[in-house]
């Protein structure tokens, strides 16, 4: 079973007299930056000029240079984009590390794929919210806890865990759960929950989309009964409270029947082969070398995608439902 760790299993302590320097202060930085802060710890802010340094200063936080706040900083949030982190780590957090200072990782994938290495001397590890950035904020703000993932990747000083799981319990994790965890596992789980799981998802509405408007099905109703109905978060609460497969029984028996007797033809042994591909892929580090030459190329390939898929009719047909729901 895996090891958990609650507020009881973490010490505020190991962060006492140390300097936390959050680099970036997006989604992830704004939240984690005041929740370690309200929690008693020392925080500054690292971030270039521009429009999140102006919002880190009207929280009151002193913001330096990402180089200035890496040097002070003893305990070093890297909470700025992923597909960045390689060359900001490099120019400007790099020089900063001391012996034994933390350098903390938000997720797991750049030091997985050796695309981002902590000197020998400092401990490397990783505090990834399973949870976005404003909920991470108004759920600490609210007594509220959220799960993360916990993970050592090097103990120079032999306090790693105890750094991760201090800065854990800080930014309000620990009230529920820290699940221990790796690098490699919380970059896998990420992966293939994007490259499978909500890619899967997001063809299969397309598809239950275009078939439907192709039968006769008036656009608007399918992209209610699809999502805009909010029917689908219902379900995903109901999974929640009730049970993933015990909610059924909130539904009708045709649809329990449906619903069980055709999933396997939907998403059958192809589907499978499929899935252990890019489960493959992202093991054997394949597609974080397509991901680095994509980014490398200006990123041509994810602009053709994301156009094809704003250009799609449901675009439209969103707005003019939402309108016929009261939803602006
Ligand atoms: P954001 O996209 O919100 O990061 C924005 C911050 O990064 C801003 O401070 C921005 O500053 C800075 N930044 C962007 N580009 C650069 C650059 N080239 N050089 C210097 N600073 C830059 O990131 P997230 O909070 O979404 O992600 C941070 C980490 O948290 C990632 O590792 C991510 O995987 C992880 N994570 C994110 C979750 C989420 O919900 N978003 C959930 C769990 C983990 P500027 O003002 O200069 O633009």
């Amino acid at each position: 079973m895996v090891t958990v760790y609650h507020d009881a299993d973490a010490d505020m302590a190991a962060l006492d007299g140390k300097c936390v320097a959050v680099i970036g202060y997006g989604n992830q930085g704004h939240a984690q930056a005041q929740n370690l802060r309200d929690s008693g710890a020392t925080v500054i802010v690292g971030n270039r000029q521009d429009e999140y340094r102006k919002s880190a200063l009207a929280d009151d936080f002193e913001v330096l240079p990402i180089r200035d706040a890496a040097r002070r900083g003893d305990i070093v949030l890297m909470l700025i984009p992923d597909e960045v982190q390689p060359q900001v780590f490099a120019r400007q957090v790099l020089s900063g590390l001391a012996e034994g200072d933390t350098l903390v990782f938000a997720s797991g994938y750049n030091v997985a794929y050796g695309l981002v290495q902590g000197p020998e001397c400092v401990d490397v590890v990783m505090v990834a919210p399973r949870m976005i950035g404003s909920a991470v904020r108004n759920l600490y703000r609210q007594g509220k806890g959220y799960p993360c993932l916990v993970a050592v990747g090097q103990n120079a000083t032999g306090q790693a865990l105890a750094t991760a799981l201090a800065v854990a319990r800080g930014i309000g994790a620990t009230r529920a759960a820290a699940f221990a965890s790796s690098f490699e596992e919380e970059a896998l789980m990420d992966l293939f929950a994007e490259q499978f799981l909500w890619a899967g998802i997001v063809r299969l509405c397309t598809l239950y989309y275009d078939m439907l408007v192709e039968a006769g099905c008036a656009p608007e109703s399918v992209a209610s009964e699809l999502y805009l109905s909010g029917e689908m978060v219902e379900v995903a609460e109901a999974m929640i409270e009730t049970g993933f497969f015990k909610q059924l029984d909130l539904h009708s028996h045709t649809s329990q029947y449906g619903q069980l007797s055709r999933g396997e033809r939907v998403v059958g042994d192809g589907a499978q082969r499929v899935a252990a591909e890019i489960m493959e892929q992202i093991r054997s580090g394949q597609f974080a070398q397509e991901w680095t030459a994509e980014q490398q190329a200006g990123m041509p390939h994810l602009e053709g995608l994301k156009k094809t898929a704003l250009t799609h009719p449901l675009n439209e047909v969103e707005q003019r439902t939402k309108r016929i729901l009261g939803l602006g």
